[in-house]
């Protein structure tokens, strides 16, 4: 069997699919792995790296992607790449499946079986190969350091001979993955912080990261047997809105990370609440690649408002660590490897398996039963 790790090709995406240590152990199951020339650049791994790891650098990228049995990358394929792969091989990595219809259609007709990482299930046995968790994880560490570093203030409370510095006051909304480790690492960093989610059974751990839960009463939400959120009605989002509107006006910092799977991130902060917070504040909304939960926020652009407030836009934060991100990464596509490797050579899909029910977007023209109908 061989893989190919491809370099990514989406401006701005510093991630690389296997990093060397990995490409060691892919080595080490019989695996051949080409990597594209310069794909670990950008997260610190020259292809003298991946070479030492035992991979070899492919001199023809488009022949190798042809010729690959498993195409490994980060970011969903392009429906031009999933064409030029060979029948009965393999495209893994984050798929974009909500948004992918023509890519879904593409490998079908390819006879390409599309392994998606956002469709890992959420459960003690895959949590290894959980990317959206170890992706959404940097982010919430990455979006604190980058509001941080464009706020006009300190974190910390500071007593000094020039007088006493109140900590900044941060406001995390959505207390997933990536909220939880927003408010650890805002914490660490000396900030009062406060935190929203709909899911009330998160309350316990945002005061156990030392946080204020704060209450806004916006009837009957609970969450899916995925632990996922449920969609708010309008009346409810507006209730929310109103709760939220108080704590943005009192807030340095307000980190949005507010997501329904397979959904449009709600809007939660409107203009009006923007004009409601101080000259310098900082918004980091870490929906913007799925809708967005701030008005007026742009992907991976800092938008300067009138009255100073600033609004970070990132997709993907986690692009600002690249190393680590990938590392992980990385090690959640070799657990996956790793769990249904055969010693034949190449992995069995076909077997019965809860986790391959779940992240199998496509297998043997087949289309997983929740993308068929539009
Ligand atoms: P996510 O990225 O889908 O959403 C982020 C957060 O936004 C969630 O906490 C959600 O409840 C919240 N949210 C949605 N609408 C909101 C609104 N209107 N206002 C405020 N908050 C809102 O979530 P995630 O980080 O991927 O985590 C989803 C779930 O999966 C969580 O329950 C998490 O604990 C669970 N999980 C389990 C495992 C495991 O058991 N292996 C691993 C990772 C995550």
């Amino acid at each position: 069997m061989n893989a190919f790790v491809c370099r990514e090709a989406r401006a701005l995406e510093t991630r690389v699919a296997l990093d060397p240590p990995a490409v060691a152990r892919w080595v080490k199951l019989g695996i051949r792995v080409g990597v594209e020339a310069g794909a670990g650049l950008a997260s610190g791994h020259p292809d003298a790296s991946y070479i030492a790891a035992g991979a070899e650098i492919a001199p023809d990228a488009g022949r190798a992607l042809a010729e690959a049995d498993w195409v490994l990358r980060v970011r969903p394929p392009e429906v031009a790449d999933i064409t030029r792969q060979k029948n009965g091989s393999v495209a893994a990595g984050f798929m974009d499946p909500f948004g992918g219809r023509a890519r879904i259609a593409a490998m079908a007709a390819a006879g390409v079986t599309g392994i998606c990482m956002e469709l890992i299930p959420r459960t003690t046995l895959a949590q290894k190969m959980d990317a959206l968790s170890s992706q959404a994880n940097l982010a919430g560490y990455a979006a604190v350091l980058m509001a941080a570093g464009r706020l006009d203030s300190i974190l910390p409370m500071m007593m000094t001979p020039a007088g006493t510095i109140s900590p900044a006051r941060v406001f995390v909304v959505g207390v997933g993955v990536a909220g939880l480790q927003a408010i650890a690492t805002a914490r660490r960093l000396g900030a009062r912080v406060e935190a929203f989610d709909t899911r009330p059974v998160v309350e316990e751990q945002v005061r156990s990261l030392g946080a204020k839960f704060v209450k806004i009463d916006i009837g009957e939400t609970g969450q899916t047997d995925q632990g996922y959120a449920r969609e708010l009605t309008p009346a409810q989002v507006a209730l929310q809105q109103a709760g939220m509107a108080k704590v943005c006006a009192s807030s340095d910092i307000v980190i949005t990370t507010a997501k329904v799977f397979g959904r449009e991130a709600p809007r939660l902060v409107t203009a009006a609440m923007l004009g409601g917070m101080r000259s310098g504040a900082v918004v980091v909304d870490l929906a913007a690649g799925s809708g967005g939960n701030v008005e007026g926020t742009r992907v991976d652009e800092e938008v300067v408002l009138e009255n100073g407030v600033r609004i970070l836009g990132w997709d993907a934060p986690e692009c600002r660590v690249p190393r680590h991100a990938s590392q992980v990464y990385a090690a959640n596509l070799t657990a996956l490897m790793e769990h249904f490797h055969t010693p034949g050579g190449c992995p069995d899909l076909d077997r019965d398996d809860e986790i391959l029910t779940s992240c199998l977007l496509v297998h043997r023209g087949r289309i997983h039963p929740r993308f068929t109908t539009t």
